[in-house]
């Protein structure tokens, strides 16, 4: 079987990219109209860390394909999608994105860092990260003690206070042992995958989460953010919160 080079993730270079050219190098079909398709480079950010898969449609010659989902097939990024026109054949593709979805994705995934950022300046201390969901509903988990009444309507005004003052998202590339020595104090180091190479995500004045999602260029985007509940789970607490 011919071994896929991994495919460049044009989403981290640029989250604000909603069309693309590139190449298809391998088409497979599926089940009735569906079909596998694996491009050179991709803006499509594939299910993964809690943020859902992107979705649109690609173009090329003589063929028009939905792209419901794209997923990582270790480094290569499968997208699977149905065929509503000819047939895709390798070659030059014009891949979109739903770019109403991308950026609600975008806001909420911004709102979530910040979110870690406003639990630890109410409750006083870090807390760490189980897992997220950015989807609907959206949540993020934290291991530990629930914080009380008090200070869970606390949260939403220090997440809403930054957003009104604003603050530029960087992100950048940076070595795997780099990240684990100089930043442990990263929320959700244990649920790292295993690379060389990972991405860490600054929110001005927060300190940098390491993470592989699509990110505002300024927290100011994500608007309104409502913390709407705080639900028990068995090895700590759930934060479910949505954009106004
Ligand atoms: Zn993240």
């Amino acid at each position: 079987m011919r071994v896929f080079r991994p495919t460049v993730s044009v989403y981290w270079r640029d989250s604000y990219l909603s069309s693309h050219s590139s190449q298809i190098v391998k088409a497979v079909p599926d089940e009735r109209k569906f079909w596998y398709v694996v491009l050179d480079e991709t803006i499509f950010h594939p299910k993964g860390g809690g943020q859902p898969s992107d979705k649109g449609f690609q173009r090329g010659t003589g063929f028009k394909l939905e792209d419901r989902k794209a997923m990582f097939s270790e480094a290569v990024v499968v997208h699977w999608g149905k065929l509503l026109d000819g047939s895709p054949e390798l070659g030059p593709v014009n891949a979109q994105v739903d770019w109403d979805w991308r950026y609600l994705l975008m806001r909420r995934h911004s709102a979530a860092h910040l979110l870690d950022y406003s639990l630890a300046q109410v409750v006083g201390h870090d807390a760490v990260t189980l897992d997220s969901w950015l989807g609907d509903p959206c949540y993020v988990a934290y291991r530990g003690d629930p914080p009380s009444q008090d200070q869970f309507a606390q949260i939403e005004k220090v997440e809403n206070e930054t957003v009104t003052r604003g603050g530029v998202i960087q992100a950048r590339q940076v070595a795997a042992d780099e990240v684990h020595s100089s930043f442990s104090d990263s929320p959700n180091l244990e649920r790292l995958p295993s690379r060389k190479q990972l991405r860490l995500v600054t929110i001005e004045g927060c300190r940098p989460i390491a993470c592989s999602g699509t990110h505002l260029h300024d927290i100011s985007e994500a608007g309104g953010i409502k913390v709407k509940r705080l639900e028990k789970i068995p090895e700590g607490f759930r934060i479910r919160f949505d954009l106004e």
